[in-house]
């Protein structure tokens, strides 16, 4: 029991965002503010040269961690729906056709739709009953016509479906067209190669599976793209010039720096540089003893891969009878469980897999929790549903 008499927190919500993140993110947030709190890129004195550092060596460990080649195509943003609005909106121009999974969160559709009014094409790859994209049927729709991009995300938010991005990315290339991953449920949850991987961008939230702070993200953008700045500004240098630079990272960067929350990114990826295969593990033998003992609960659908497939840590359900957001809600008043119902920013990859009407409530898994946490969960959706 917490001190108020609730209960305490037993959080699963991961695919929302971390919670809590390592010691190393706040004592480097600390260390940025109090030891570093100068504007990056601005000035020569101490405190901006030291925050000009912190950067620099948080763009490098992140690069480091997601094997990116050149740490200045890393481009730090306000988080993966900010990386995703730049590319989409940075590359796509009337006329244009997009190719884009069924999956994909309103970070993606959102924007789509929004260019659709405008003139851009898209069109829409049906993911399977499991919330798969089968990358030959997103290879017969890429060649019906001439496509700029393709995007898909790296897993689901809702269904923990991990898709094929590798494939995808030479399915694109030899149309001619880019690939855009949205990485916002991959990053950390999974190894993500980037230089291997292929895409020409790969956008991640920091505060999720990378466990650094809310209001941080990464922006991969491959050499060969330019896209077009999404703001204009200040940049720290070249002053006189009227125009944004189009050095990188600067030219993506316009403005003061999220100096505090980068710095709490950089250390996240320095502590998963040493822990993360161990979390990934964990999470692994973590999300299959959650499914194993979901599947038991009878009038319970699991949606997502069946049994033995890999997936990410994410696990979604839905009751035949009770709604998810009672289910929730009971979770987080009588055992301090906490879970996200409805439907998760993700209207589409709903739509894909039969559950736009009801909803899910959503088990994201994630580093803090142990197997005493999935067995007490488990305790406590047989309790409520049983
Ligand atoms: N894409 C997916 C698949 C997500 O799960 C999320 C977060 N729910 C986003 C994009 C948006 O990420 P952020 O909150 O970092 O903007």
């Amino acid at each position: 029991m917490a001190e108020s008499g609730a209960p305490a927190t037993v959080y699963f919500d991961h695919a929302a965002t971390s919670w809590p993140k390592p010691d190393a993110v706040l004592d480097a947030m600390r260390a940025a503010i109090l030891d570093a709190g100068g504007n990056p890129g601005r000035g020569a004195h101490r405190l901006a040269v030291a925050a000009s550092r912190t950067i620099l060596e948080a763009r490098g460990s992140v690069s480091k961690l997601l094997c990116v080649p050149e740490p200045r195509d890393l481009v730090f943003t306000a988080g993966c729906t900010e990386g995703l609005n730049l590319a989409i909106k940075g590359l796509l121009r009337p006329g244009d056709r997009v190719v884009v999974s069924s999956m994909e969160h309103n970070a993606v559709a959102r924007p789509l739709n929004m260019l659709a009014a405008a003139g851009v094409i898209v069109d829409v790859v049906r993911a399977d009953q499991y919330g798969r994209i089968d990358a030959d049927v997103l290879e017969r729709v890429v060649a019906q016509s001439r496509t700029r991009a393709v995007i898909c995300q790296h897993a689901s938010n809702v269904t923990g479906s991990i898709q094929p991005v590798g494939d995808l990315a030479d399915i694109a290339h030899a149309a001619g067209a880019l690939l855009i991953v949205d990485g916002a449920q991959g990053a950390g949850h999974m190894r993500v190669d980037i230089g291997a991987l292929g895409a020409d961008v790969y956008a991640s939230s920091g505060h999720k599976g990378l466990l650094g702070p809310q209001g941080v993200g990464v922006l991969y953008l491959s050499p060969e793209i330019e896209p077009e700045e999404l703001k204009q500004g200040g940049s720290g240098g070249n002053s006189e010039d009227p125009m944004q630079p189009r050095l990188r990272p600067d030219r993506y960067e316009a403005g003061t720096s999220n100096t505090p929350g980068i710095a709490g990114l950089g250390a996240a990826a320095r502590y998963l540089a040493h822990n993360g295969t161990g979390i990934i593990r964990l999470e692994r033998d973590l999300t299959a003893r959650m499914y194993e003992g979901l599947l038991g609960i009878d009038g319970l659908r699991v949606l997502g891969p069946p049994p033995g497939e890999e997936r990410a840590p994410v696990l979604s359900v839905v009751h035949e009878r009770i709604e998810c957001d009672r289910i929730a809600f009971e979770l987080d008043r009588n055992y301090g469980i906490a879970v996200r119902a409805g439907l998760h920013c993700a209207p589409w990859a709903h739509e894909s897999v039969g559950t736009l009407e009801s909803g899910a409530l959503r088990f994201g898994i994630g580093y803090g929790l142990t197997a005493e946490d999935v067995d007490f969960a488990l305790a406590a959706m047989r309790a409520i549903c049983g």
